[in-house]
């Protein structure tokens, strides 16, 4: 491609610059014809993932989660709910009441994990959850007290039973040694070693996320996370499960899309940036979609493209700060703020400033769109693996129309202004036979630990206190 800029540079206008981007970022523009496509290659890949034949080498795992049902509103207890792996790590308690209707009350409180424990031995990060776990019961007064306690692990697992969570492989930031291929139940086990809690539950937090919401709404089926990571969870019918004994009901998938496209099947539409990306991760080669639509890389990808914009004399008058060249300093909440309608240009000048940039009223604009081609690309492609679970949902129930809740989590769709409304609209287009309604779940991953457990807790019938 090929661009001309005015002879002095100046007076290009609002209208030439985002012209300018759309042709330069043309390859991240996706048309709902391309969307449908990838929405029919994610189909493929959920039935790979089910079909024993093809579940070794599937790369949307397709886990089965042993989460049969949704809460039917008579739990009750005291759960202990500890969440790790998306942006905080946070230990909850939550009590499950029910006077004449069934209440959840929770209190939290959120731990730093550090870099050098989330990089280092895992013994030492199981100890900290641990520690952070005795503080936890400390400040509750409920050191003596036998809870029990579900864990939203928020990484690929490949479990037998509830309780028993074999960790497949780290994702995002995560890559504490000697975890992968291990029982987190029993590491956990060992470091909490004397405190009497007893772990009930792993989750994956899509998986709690559509437990919580399935508390408010019975018809709630699939559970999303866009946040620094991102992933689906839905209930498939049993039958269709290869890897599970049994025909009868059905039983909740983690899918794990975050991978779609570690096979090459998303070569087409990755460009240049999500390849540089994905070399300057922690997992090369892995989580190709998540890499394209989440948290933990949107603003990394507006920075590349900022950089070789202005590289090549598009942006900033060609000026380039050491700041703007460092990896990480322009993260994803800043194009939140930027794609803000009434202050994102104001928003954009004060982010640009403090990178060391002096950005002009049309660079401000020009760095706007690129915030939205970046975030709408994210919107469209969750829409499309989403419509490939509701399009098999609707399929399975064998009925012309779906209707159907999602339950969402994750600080993208919570924080970014337009995102949720750009996802749903697409949504609406790719599955239009379908009536969807989309929970925004505050803190369901979390508090669904507790709600799993609280279903397990019963299931097993002990008698609440
Ligand atoms: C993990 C998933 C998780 C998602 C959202 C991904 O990186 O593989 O297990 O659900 O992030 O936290
Ligand atoms: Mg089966």
């Amino acid at each position: 491609v090929e661009f001309v800029l005015s002879e002095d540079g100046s007076g290009k206008g609002a209208a030439l610059i985002t012209a300018v981007i759309d042709k330069y970022l043309y390859a991240m523009r996706l048309s709902d014809e391309t969307l449908m496509d990838i929405m029919k290659r994610f189909r493929r890949e959920l039935g790979n993932g089910l079909c024993s034949d093809t579940n070794p080498t599937a790369t949307v795992k397709m886990l089965p989660t042993f989460v049969r049902s949704i809460p039917d509103g008579s739990e009750k207890g005291d759960f202990i709910a500890l969440d790790l792996g998306g942006s905080a790590f946070r230990i909850l308690r939550v009590k499950v009441s029910h006077e004449k209707k069934q209440t959840v009350q929770m209190e939290s409180q959120i731990y730093d994990t550090p870099e050098d424990i989330i990089h280092g031995s895992g013994t030492r990060l199981f100890d900290h959850v641990a520690e952070c776990l005795g503080d936890f019961m400390e400040k509750q007064n409920i050191k003596d007290k036998k809870l029990s306690v579900g864990f939203t692990f928020s990484f690929p697992c490949a479990q037998t039973k509830l309780n028993e969570s074999y960790l497949l492989t780290w994702t995002k930031r995560f890559k504490a040694s000697g975890v992968e291929g291990m029982d987190i139940v029993t590491l956990l086990n060992k470091a909490i070693k004397k405190r009497g809690v007893d772990i009930m539950a792993v989750v994956n937090d899509t998986v709690g996320t559509m437990m919580t919401c399935g508390f408010d709404d019975q018809r709630c089926e699939v559970g999303i996370i866009i946040g620094t990571g991102t992933n689906a969870c839905y209930m498939e019918e049993l039958r269709h499960i290869d890897l599970v004994e049994g025909d009868e009901g059905r039983m909740c998938i983690n899918t794990e899309w975050g991978a779609f496209g570690d096979d090459g099947m998303l070569e087409d539409i990755r460009t240049e940036f999500d390849r540089e990306i994905d070399r300057g991760s922690l997992n090369p080669g892995k989580q190709l979609f998540e890499k394209m639509v989440s948290g933990m890389y949107i603003g990394e990808l507006v920075r590349l493209i900022l950089v070789k914009m202005a590289k090549e004399g598009f942006l900033f008058e060609g000026r380039i700060t050491p700041e703007l060249l460092t990896k990480g300093k322009f993260e994803t909440k800043h194009v939140s703020s930027i794609e803000k309608s009434k202050e994102g240009l104001t928003k954009a000048k004060d982010i640009l400033g403090r990178l060391g940039m002096e950005p002009s009223a049309d660079d401000c604009i020009a760095v706007q769109h690129i915030c939205t081609i970046v975030s709408h690309r994210s919107a469209n492609l969750i829409a499309a693996t989403l419509g490939g679970i509701l399009s098999r949902l609707k399929d399975n129930k064998g009925n012309p129309r779906l209707r159907t809740t999602v339950g969402i989590d994750g600080s993208l769709y919570k924080m970014h202004p337009q995102y949720a409304r750009r996802l749903h609209k697409t949504v609406r287009r790719l599955v239009p036979e379908s009536d969807v309604r989309f929970l925004l779940s505050e803190s369901g991953s979390s508090k669904g630990a507790a709600m799993v457990t609280a279903v397990a807790y019963r299931l097993a019938d002990h008698t609440p206190t």
